[in-house]
């Protein structure tokens, strides 16, 4: 496959270096094609993809159900913007209403989007309601929500933050390894705790038992909302449909992103009855969220899963976790922990993960490093288990290369 302006790996480097913004590191590899969990580079090479663009190739690569639903929705109409009704929008949040239990959608493009969107009918709840005091969040160690202004001021990590310095006051970070200490944090100033059910870009780490209990306890004494962030954790990632209710959280508000549009952008805010009711026209709004492309495609996602494929996932997981163990077992000097659920999951490492990822990517296995130390995996829905077996062995002779 040839580009009139690059016609190979060197060129498109060489593009790229010039005119495109230098804020990723891009892996050396060149990606033209992919089929399935495999992805194909400019020499025709294929790789393993167990980490799907980052969680968002939730049904593998040209799937044939997405790749006819997206083609079929091109030739008929992409786009008209929220002036107009289309007839995919209400059907889309609808299913989103019965599969989160939360009332009203919200579209938009991107997981911070969706988070910025969860911050701001927050504050819009207690302005509503007069309690225009309230304004505080309270988030936690590790977390990352996002890159936008209102997403990054309740980001953890001082790296993402410190440059964009001042963000939005009025922000605390609990730490998520003390419990107890929650409910000092919480008061009737708080709008609202936003958590992660698993902490995705901080090392994959489930939240605790205690920590949800704690927050819940906040949140029922004083009242405040709580937001999850289930762009990474939710859209049957888990198994279930958002990962919340199984550490025993109920949000009010939920973000959503990722893998709902398979691979075509979309964000979405899932907000309980009286939250959406707090808002008026006018409140908040973006030109694309929600056209017909991106909802075609977020309803394909959902037939697919709906079809059978999450049905599939906790055997896969238990398949994965197993193999992942065993590494760990083989390998109890290098692999300090293994950790997740369903299908993302991370093995900490006792030094810094760089060296098996880039080992794996020579062997043929796409994996990211994340919080330093963390191998992490989020593999398609798709993926077989003899595909888990290919890429376990391939993580097993990279770590054993160390
Ligand atoms: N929230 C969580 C939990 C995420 O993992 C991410 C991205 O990694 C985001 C928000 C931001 O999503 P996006 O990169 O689509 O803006």
């Amino acid at each position: 496959m040839s580009h009139p302006l690059t016609n190979s790996a060197t060129d498109v480097r060489a593009v790229e270096l010039q005119h495109v913004l230098q804020i990723y590191r891009r892996f050396p590899v060149v990606f033209e094609r992919g089929e399935g969990v495999r992805l194909f580079d400019d020499r025709g090479r294929a790789y393993l993809d167990f980490i799907s663009g980052i969680g968002v190739a939730s049904l593998g690569h040209a799937h044939p159900a997405l790749a006819r639903a997206v083609a079929d929705q091109a030739a008929t109409l992409i786009h008209t913007s929220n002036l107009y009704f289309h007839p995919l929008q209400g059907e889309l949040a609808a299913r989103l209403a019965s599969l989160t239990g939360l009332e009203r959608a919200f579209f938009c493009n991107s997981g911070a989007e969706a988070v910025e969107a969860c911050l701001k009918f927050a504050r819009r709840y207690w302005h509503t309601r007069g309690e225009t005091g309230r304004t505080k969040f309270v988030a936690f160690t590790h977390a990352f929500h996002g890159r936008t202004m209102g997403a990054l001021s309740v980001t953890w990590d001082d790296h993402y933050r410190a440059p964009f310095a001042p963000l939005i006051p009025g922000v605390t970070f609990a730490d998520a390894a003390r419990p107890d200490a929650l409910d000092a944090l919480v008061d009737g100033e708080t709008a609202a705790i936003i958590v992660e059910p698993i902490q995705g870009e901080g090392g994959v780490r489930p939240i605790s038992p205690a920590l949800a209990q704690a927050i819940d306890a906040a949140c029922r004494r004083t009242g405040t909302l709580l937001i999850a962030d289930e762009v990474q954790s939710g859209s049957f990632r888990t198994g279930a449909f958002l990962a919340s209710p199984g550490y025993g959280l109920t949000p009010d508000l939920v973000a959503l992103g990722k893998a709902l549009g398979a691979g075509v952008p979309i964000g979405c805010a899932m907000l309980s009855g009286p939250v959406a009711a707090a808002a008026s026209p006018g409140d908040h709004g973006t030109t694309y969220g929600g056209n017909l492309l991106a909802c075609r495609a977020a309803l394909t996602f959902l037939d697919v899963l709906e079809g059978g494929l999450r049905d599939t996932i906790a055997r896969t997981s238990a398949h994965l976790f197993a193999g992942l163990r065993a590494l760990a077992a083989r390998y109890p000097q290098k692999i300090a922990a293994v950790r997740g659920a369903g299908l993302i999951a991370g093995l900490d490492l006792t030094g810094d993960a760089t060296p098996v990822v880039n080992a794996a990517l020579e062997r043929g296995l796409l994996v990211n490093r994340t919080s330093g130390t963390v191998v992490r995996l989020l593999p398609p829905y798709i993926v077989a288990p003899a595909e888990v077996d290919e890429a376990m062995h391939i993580l097993g002779a990279s770590l054993a290369g160390l």
